[in-house]
């Protein structure tokens, strides 16, 4: 039985072994079984699941994961928590302990190693501090994935899950959209935090596309547009690609490739689909 996830409990843990909260590893724990359990629905596990969480802290998401997957491997970057985590997930015997950086950690070699390069899924209440590194991260290593279910600041799932037209539409939601397809499952009040953080959270589970939908030639040149339109949001998409140093194209290609397709030449990034940036991508690269 999963025994931790309430406030008291949590506390006599963190009592016992004196533990001091580390601010620069994003250490916000939670103290919600209801939380806790959506996680584990909205992520789907069964006991067929190999997952990887990202951060247990002092095992309590772990302790779900145990019950409910075939085998968990854990990633912690603060060594202060081994102890704890040693007695927390004492009764299970499904579960590794990993002290490593999850940035500097070589993911793919491990699942390969662990689970024989079958598709995992990925569980976590993510440090906010590292969020976007360590989805994009999981996605470019081409890491065998079934679906990704974490935590997150609020504002960056509503970024994740934004369409063209909105304002939460981003190179963030482009960059998401392309290998997954998002689904915020809860927002989760900070309450339900220790220590509180003064952000809102939320759920999302990252499905990855089977087959992807975008039929792109050059990945590269996609990301890098998408990342020039972006980065100069208020500027036409010509201005934007044609000031972008990643992005080697004369002012006329640009607007012979809009026009082709269709597009004003004053058209903004954020007027475009995924699709239709594939679209430009591709006949840039055709060229
Ligand atoms: N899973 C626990 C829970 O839900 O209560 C803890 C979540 S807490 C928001 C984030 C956890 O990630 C902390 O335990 C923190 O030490 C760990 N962490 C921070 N940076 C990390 C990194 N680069 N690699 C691995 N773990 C990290």
């Amino acid at each position: 039985m999963a025994e931790l996830g309430n406030p008291k409990n949590t506390i006599e843990i963190l009592n016992k072994y004196k533990f001091i909260f580390q601010k620069k590893f994003g250490q916000n724990f939670l103290i919600d079984t209801h939380v806790l359990e959506k996680i584990i629905r909205a992520a789907d596990i069964t006991k067929d699941d190999f997952v990887l969480e990202i951060g247990p802290g002092i095992g309590t998401l772990t302790q779900y994961l145990c019950e409910n997957a075939r085998e968990v491997l854990a990633v912690e970057i603060d060594k202060m928590l081994l102890p704890i985590l040693e007695d927390t997930l004492s009764a299970y015997d499904n579960v590794t302990v990993l002290n490593q950086d999850i940035l500097k950690v070589d993911i793919l070699s491990l699942i390969n190693e662990k689970n024989g390069g079958r598709p995992i899924k990925v569980v976590a209440n993510l440090p906010y501090y590292i969020t976007t590194p360590i989805i994009m991260a999981l996605f470019e290593q081409h890491i065998p994935l079934i679906n990704v279910t974490v935590m997150v600041q609020k504002e960056v799932a509503e970024r994740m899950q934004a369409a063209p037209g909105s304002k939460d539409y981003g190179a963030l939601s482009l960059a998401v959209q392309y290998y997954a397809k998002p689904y915020i499952a809860a927002n989760v009040p900070a309450n339900c935090f220790m220590p509180r953080p003064n952000v809102g959270s939320a759920v999302i589970r990252l499905t990855l596309h089977k087959d992807s939908p975008i039929k792109v030639l050059d990945e590269g040149l996609l990301f890098r547009m998408i990342r020039a339109s972006f980065n100069q949001r208020r500027k036409t998409l010509v201005n934007g690609l044609n000031n972008s140093p990643e992005i080697n194209l004369p002012k006329e290609d640009i607007i012979k490739g809009l026009t082709a397709l269709g597009f004003s030449e004053n058209i903004r990034g954020e007027a475009l689909t995924l699709e239709q940036f594939a679209s430009l991508a591709n006949y840039f690269s055709s060229l």
